[in-house]
């Protein structure tokens, strides 16, 4: 099965993209850990998104684009894919449709997070996560079980995004809001399109998306 998770930052994304794939084997791909990546590891894409993520805007459609259709032929993405953060254009979304039409794959659901604006300040700025392995936590709604110590690998160092900071989440949820949004309309036309509360308590969240993943 293969689903997008859509809605602006801070609306839970990563958090139950991470809990699905545990609970269910799929694979997450998350545009926004590639380009870190790529940036941390001064990749040609990595040095032309630098810059244009650090001010909080979208990087170029065939960058992103191109970070998916090599994602996709790897075979971690053989249990079902959870795209998150992609699309994030309607261009996006149309390649996607390509990406997946050449492998012979179905885009089964795509989720729409809905969410109170005023909060994501709130939630992106407390936000941070292991160095180690990537775990996420909260500064108020999830912090690690023992204080300074990685739930899942144990490790001690913990870092925090650049582009949390409140400042540029604003940007960022009005590029949501003028890029992202308008394709919403695209998924409702396809009959794939379903919308969960992320203002609900995280389990709460993920049981209402397991319900839709779980529909016939
Ligand atoms: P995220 O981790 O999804 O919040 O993404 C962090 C940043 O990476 C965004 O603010 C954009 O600058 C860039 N980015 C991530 N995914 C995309 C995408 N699908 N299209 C364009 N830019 C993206």
């Amino acid at each position: 099965m293969n689903i997008i998770l859509l809605g602006p930052p801070g609306a839970g994304k990563g958090t139950q993209a991470q809990r699905l794939e545990v609970e269910r084997g799929m694979k997450q791909l998350s545009t926004g850990d590639m380009l870190r990546h790529a940036v941390a590891n001064r990749t040609p894409a990595g040095r032309q998104a630098e810059d244009i993520m650090s001010q909080g805007k979208l990087v170029p459609d065939e960058i992103v684009t191109a970070l998916i259709d090599e994602a996709l032929d790897r075979p971690d993405t053989l249990g079902g894919v959870i795209f998150d953060g992609f699309p994030r254009t309607e261009a996006q979304a149309v390649a996607l449709d390509a990406l997946l039409d050449t492998r012979g794959m179905k885009l089964n659901h795509v989720i729409e997070l809905v969410v109170d604006e005023q909060e994501l300040a709130d939630r992106v700025s407390g936000r941070y996560s292991c160095a180690e392995c990537g775990a996420g936590y909260h500064d108020r709604n999830k912090q690690p079980k023992v204080a300074g110590v990685c739930d899942v690998c144990g490790s001690r160092e913990f870092s925090r995004r650049a582009d949390d900071s409140a400042e540029l989440v604003v940007k960022r949820v009005a590029e949501y809001r003028a890029k992202t949004a308008p394709i919403i309309p695209y998924y409702e036309n396809k009959g794939v399109l379903a919308h969960v509360d992320g203002m609900a308590g995280m389990d709460e969240v993920y049981t209402a998306i397991s319900r839709v993943l779980d529909r016939a």
